[in-house]
């Protein structure tokens, strides 16, 4: 189990850090608060390390789908010592590791739908934990749906006619 940090109290008109003050004024836009009143500011949870990697992982996750085919036609490559070919060099045929490369891929393509909810839902709580604004918020999950879009267009795309290749 990861400990949860402790709470850090943060300005309500600019989010600025209001730990460590001997006045109760904010730092950076002059807003008072009060110590004792949780009214007059905001608290945030910073990121645990647990939750920072898993963050990670839901954000690398379409990434690592567009780059598997490429990476396990390197092995193949370096295994055959010569450029596999789309029709022949069925990639379980050339080795163990593509075989189980290739069954581990198929597994990550059937989660797709729930690691797209699982990073929906970590950028949702990532907006809440660092109080973010409504925009940066949406920019969040743009950026998240984006370099899904990106990802598979990409794949569709397979210029250099790999994703054939490990598919077939
Ligand atoms: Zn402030």
């Amino acid at each position: 189990m990861v400990k949860a940090s402790p709470p850090i109290r943060r300005c309500l008109a600019c989010n600025y850090s209001l730990e460590f003050l001997s006045t109760c004024r904010c730092p950076e836009c002059g807003r008072e608060f009060n110590p004792m009143d949780s009214n007059t500011f905001a608290v945030s949870r910073p990121l645990t390390r647990g939750w920072f990697i898993a963050t990670v992982v839901v954000w690398l996750y379409p990434i690592g789908l567009l780059v598997a085919p490429y990476i396990a036609w390197l092995i193949a490559w370096a295994t055959l010592r010569r450029r596999p070919q789309p029709s022949g060099d069925w990639p379980g045929n050339i080795s163990i590791l593509l075989d189980l490369f290739q069954f581990l891929y198929a597994i990550s393509i059937i989660a797709f739908p729930a690691a797209v909810a699982l990073g929906i839902i970590a950028n949702i709580w990532l907006a809440r934990a660092y109080l973010l604004s409504f925009t940066r918020a949406a920019w969040l999950h743009l950026g998240f749906i984006l370099m899904w879009v990106s990802s598979i267009a990409i794949s569709r795309f397979d210029p250099w006619r790999i994703g054939i290749w490990f598919f077939d």
